[in-house]
């Protein structure tokens, strides 16, 4: 079995796998591959490697990339590239100085218009506020409309995708794409079918060719909140593609459970980089 896609204490305050909580949790499980992929950082990746590699699980590192494309946010992993390559750790510092850049822009257009946002300093404590925060603030204090049922943060940032995407530059897909192959990567989308708010929207038929063009080399099929439905649409679609096939389950420490999927569906994925599950 397998489970590729984990975050670990690389994310601070939000997820919480150390190395070997991680592999002792996987063998228990029953998985014999595994992945882990935080966001926007390899830092983890050669602690974990070391800490499967000792208890002779088949391990492969990754990194989620926030990132854009077809104007639809999207989460972008890549698997398998030097975790120190230049242009891979260039990605991950320019997602967070990008970010931090667009926030700050859209703080002082704020206070311009003559807006504080009290609730700012209770949303980023600790830390400098990312581009999320200040809309997330925007909402709170009733400066941007809020929507029935949907938390601020995304009432936040879809306000700001619509009315004003020009305040947002995240990374490409396609950018990424390029970086991740000349780093010995490959780069598959995350969660495609993942609808988690109103500015993460499934996939279509059309986002897929437009990213098949690009050279993205796969899919995450098997994710926890997809529908079965959903799951032979994205089979249908990696097939349609000669897309690779990922899976994984995103949990972020010992409270979330794995997604364990037969290792063999990803077998393609883990040939790439010299696991036979076959
Ligand atoms: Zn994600
Ligand atoms: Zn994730």
């Amino acid at each position: 079995m397998l489970d590729l896609h984990c975050h670990t204490i690389a994310t601070p305050h939000h997820s919480h796998w150390t190395p070997n909580g991680l592999i002792a949790a996987a063998q228990a499980a029953g998985i014999g591959v595994i992945g882990i992929a935080d966001h926007n950082t390899t830092s983890q990746v050669a602690a974990f490697a070391a800490a499967a590699q000792a208890a002779g699980l088949h391990f492969i590192g990754g990194v989620e990339f926030d990132s854009a494309f077809n104007d639809k946010l999207w989460h972008t992993l890549v698997y398998g590239a030097n975790p120190n390559d230049a242009g891979i750790l260039g990605l991950c510092e320019a997602v967070v100085s990008r970010n931090h850049a667009d926030a700050q822009r859209l703080l002082e257009q704020t206070h311009a218009a003559g807006h504080e946002l009290p609730s700012l300093g209770q949303i980023a404590v600790d830390r400098p506020a990312n581009l999320a925060d200040v809309a997330h603030a925007l909402v709170r204090d009733g400066i941007w409309p809020g929507q029935t049922g949907v938390d601020p943060e995304s009432a936040g940032m879809a306000y700001l995708l619509t009315n004003q995407p020009e305040a947002y530059n995240p990374l490409s897909v396609a950018e990424i794409v390029q970086v991740a192959h000349a780093a010995g990567g490959v780069a598959m989308l995350a969660h495609p079918g993942r609808e988690k708010s109103v500015y993460a929207i499934p996939a279509t038929a059309e986002d897929l060719a437009a990213l098949a063009a690009v050279g993205l080399d796969g899919i995450e099929v098997y994710y926890p909140m997809h529908s079965p439905e959903q799951v032979a649409f994205f089979e249908q679609q990696a097939a349609l593609h000669s897309f690779l096939i990922s899976a994984g389950g995103d949990s972020h420490g010992p409270r979330d459970p794995f997604s364990p999927q037969p290792a063999e569906r990803c077998s393609a994925l883990l040939a790439r980089f010299g696991i036979d599950v076959r």
